[in-house]
């Protein structure tokens, strides 16, 4: 079901919270979907692929594109950098397709200040508790690693309420379905426009 007017989506949620198997199920099960790749200074962690999940630069390389003016936003997250390239959100825009951006709380604002259209969207473990359990329980991380990631999930928690949606993440089946739904009522609401 392609999109009559394509839209951009903001999606945010704390670390361990479930985003990135929630959002691979979505991508699988639907078209007319794009995900707008970021650029980071963050090393590529084990199995991502430059070019798909980011578009890996060096501090200078970020900076420069910075200076030039290449970015729509970009923020400062756990000591990297990631930025939104203008050049493709745009390319993704252009191509009818609805987009998916992946950001931080940051990102969210200043995306919802340039495309005031966007729609925001936050995903929510089903509290600070078994956030912490399923941190512990994917057993990467170290007792230190967990206790930032939970104190980062408490302040992101606590900008939820800026979001037109927050979807809590308690099965992911449940959360599959209504990140569909929210995209299936833009569509139709673009198509009556
Ligand atoms: P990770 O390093 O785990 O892939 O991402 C760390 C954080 O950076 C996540 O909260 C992610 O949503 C955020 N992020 C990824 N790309 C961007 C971006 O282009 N801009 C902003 N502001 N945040 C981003």
């Amino acid at each position: 079901m392609p999109a009559a007017t394509p839209k951009v989506y903001v999606v945010s949620a704390p670390s361990g919270a479930g985003k990135h198997t929630l959002l691979h199920e979505v991508f699988e099960r639907n078209e007319g979907l794009e995900y707008s790749v970021s650029a980071t200074t963050r090393p590529p962690r084990p199995g991502e692929v430059p070019g798909r999940d980011y578009c890996f630069l060096s501090e200078d390389a970020f900076r420069a594109r910075v200076d030039a003016g290449d970015f729509v936003e970009w923020a400062n997250v756990h000591g990297y950098h990631y930025g939104t390239l203008r050049e493709e959100l745009e390319r993704l825009i252009a191509s009818g397709s609805d987009v998916i951006l992946e950001l931080d709380v940051q990102g969210m604002r200043s995306v919802k200040a340039v495309y005031p259209d966007a729609v925001t969207i936050f995903i929510a473990p089903p509290s600070l508790e078994e956030l912490g359990r399923r941190l512990r329980e994917r057993g990467t991380d170290h007792p230190e690693e967990i206790a930032l990631r939970l104190r980062n999930a408490e302040e992101e928690m606590a900008a939820r309420g800026e979001y037109d949606h927050v979807i809590v993440n308690d099965t992911v089946v449940e959360a599959v379905q209504e990140l569909e739904r929210i995209l299936r009522r833009n569509r139709h609401d673009a198509s009556e426009e």
